[in-house]
């Protein structure tokens, strides 16, 4: 083999943020804050520029060295979109430590494992956090210390040994500092994902997939990115890095715009209007409520041209309302935490603009096609490779530099499945099609999990509650439609003979054993739930019976 004679110049997230600091130094990063009222009552708005945004990471990066913070350490984040939340993206990996990005809406049992196995050795937070951070501290006795992301006047009255100020960290450094250069494949962050079975698991990306997914992210087909794009993430930056859009921002030197914890119709429609917002990222449920409240006050959008829609299904609807009501392409995205996060992204190809409008939306309701990178296929029960025809479906399996090849710290072995060739694919659990034209669309998905608001609730938990009930022989917990949150917990449970208990004192018994928002929506009694042969609930068929149900509104 041949070398080529090319720098040998690693592929690292530091080298991003110099980028748009050295070339876009004036580029503008808007944040709505949680902190102080803003004049409609609402966080403050924060503005600085890239070149601000280095300096500061280069501080935060001295700072979290004084600390005692080391190539490899986990630090913690619980915080919303932000300038704050983007320093510590690049000033933890930029310094060769991991970025523990922690979604602050899990149940305190999960975030307390996550923080412990994650091993973090700092954690930020955003002040909406404090409570949840008294309750987290003592149940984490490895944190050296927890970074409230504020400055001294803003310091909340807490009760935990080890309280530090954010600004005043930052500001005690010169930010005279230069990036360390190290092995790309060095890990940059780390993210749990809450699968249907056991404890969540750590996805631990690495400098090289970072770089090559905001690469590929970026592309005219996938966020058509450039330095004339104005972008704000609505999808948190504690789900899959906020799908890469904090990377692809300083890689092509776009004006990014945060909103904090303003992810209402009205904070999003007043940020997209006053900071010229071109491009937009979030999950069904966020677009549900803006759009109805655009709706609903006759508005219209100035600037915004593309809103890309992923986590969950998009709805039919959604994307005819977002095309023909405001003039805005609806771009339906698919991915996951394991994927860095993203696998598809829908854009027509040039040969099928010429198809009927008809035929155009029915493509653009799919989930898409493969970004670069991502090589992907459909395989049946044994592992055979399904046709490209749009008809078949079957298991979806993918590969690629940006998809994971173990989980954190895995007991369980490897995930992938290997084919013939020898070849490792990682089991998305997901079923699709794919059509001649590369077009994936999801038609179910092998995992039962429940998708509320974009975020997951696991049906074997809530059904592990119902059966701890005296007088609950068996339950099933599935996923049933719900207009606004996409999906809500159905318990469909079978009462012990001769027991009694009501919906409403079942509901009850969910109470302070799960995040509130996972406590299911309703109960239906039945004599019996049907079964595979080995003994497993048969959820298909139940979802089957179940398909006309209406939850109570
Ligand atoms: P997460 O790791 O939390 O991002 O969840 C990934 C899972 O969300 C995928 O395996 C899919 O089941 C689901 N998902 C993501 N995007 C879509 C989409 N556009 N349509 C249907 N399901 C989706």
């Amino acid at each position: 083999m041949l070398r080529g004679l090319m720098m040998d110049n690693p592929l690292l997230i530091s080298s991003l943020l110099d980028h748009a600091a050295q070339n876009h130094a004036d580029t503008e990063i808007v944040s709505r804050t949680v902190e102080g009222p803003g004049k409609d009552g609402t966080g403050a708005i924060h503005r600085y520029t890239y070149a601000d945004a280095q300096k500061r990471a280069k501080q935060l990066a001295q700072a979290l060295a004084r600390l005692g913070v080391v190539a490899g350490d986990r630090v913690g984040t619980l915080a919303w979109n932000g300038y704050r939340h983007f320093e510590l993206y690049f000033g933890v990996s930029g310094m060769g430590a991991v970025v523990h990005t922690v979604n602050p809406r899990l149940f305190l049992e999960q975030l307390v494992y996550i923080v412990n196995h994650a091993e973090d050795k700092y954690v930020f937070f955003d002040l909406t956090f404090t409570q949840l951070v008294e309750k987290l501290a003592p149940l984490c006795p490895a944190v050296k210390g927890w970074v409230a992301m504020t400055d001294r006047a803003h310091m909340p009255p807490l009760k935990i040994p080890a309280l530090l100020c954010y600004e005043e960290l930052v500001g005690a450094e010169s930010g005279h500092y230069d990036w360390p250069s190290f092995d790309e494949n060095t890990a940059s962050g780390l993210c749990y994902t809450s699968g249907t079975t056991g404890n969540p698991k750590g996805v631990l990306y690495a400098h090289r997939s970072t770089i090559l997914h905001a690469y590929a992210a970026s592309l005219p087909d996938v966020f058509n990115c450039s330095a004339r794009t104005v972008i704000l993430p609505v999808v948190p930056m504690f789900h899959v890095n906020a799908w890469s859009v904090p990377y692809l921002a300083p890689l092509n030197g776009a004006k990014l715009v945060f909103p904090g914890a303003g992810m209402d119709g009205k904070s999003l429609y007043e940020l997209f209007e006053a900071e010229k917002v071109t491009t937009t990222a979030g999950v069904p449920t966020v677009w549900l409520g803006l759009l109805a409240f655009m709706k609903q006050n006759n508005f219209r959008f100035s600037t915004l041209k593309t809103a890309v829609v992923g986590g969950s299904a998009a709805p039919p609807a959604m994307i005819a309302s977002f095309r023909d009501d405001f003039g805005v392409t609806c771009q339906h995205a698919w991915g996951m935490t394991e994927m860095s996060p993203l696998g598809t992204l829908c854009t027509l190809k040039g040969t099928q603009e010429a198809l009927s409008p008809a035929k155009r939306f029915e493509i653009e309701c799919k989930q898409g096609r493969v970004i670069y990178g991502v090589k992907m296929k459909i395989v049946d029960g044994e592992g055979r490779e399904l046709p490209r025809d749009g008809k078949a479906f079957g298991d979806l399996l993918v590969r690629g530099p940006c998809v994971l090849r173990e989980y954190f710290k895995d007991e369980g072995g490897s995930p992938l499945r290997v084919d013939e060739k020898g070849n490792g694919w990682f089991p998305t659990g997901d079923v699709a099609t794919i059509d001649a034209d590369g077009f994936m669309q999801i038609t179910d998905r092998s995992k039962d999990v429940i998708k509320s608001g974009g975020e997951w609730i696991s049906s074997i938990d809530l059904e592990n509650i119902a059966v701890a009930h005296p007088a609950i022989a068996e339950a099933a917990v599935i996923g049933v439609p719900h207009p606004k949150w996409d999906e809500r917990p159905l318990v469909v449970a079978v009462k012990r003979p001769g027991a009694a208990v009501t919906r409403e004192e079942l509901l009850e018994f969910y109470e302070g054993k799960v995040a509130k928002w996972w406590i299911p929506d309703d109960v239906t009694f039945v004599e019996q739930l049907p079964h595979t042969a080995t003994g497993k609930l048969l959820k298909t068929q139940l979802r089957q019976e179940l398909k006309d149900y209406r939850l109570p509104t």
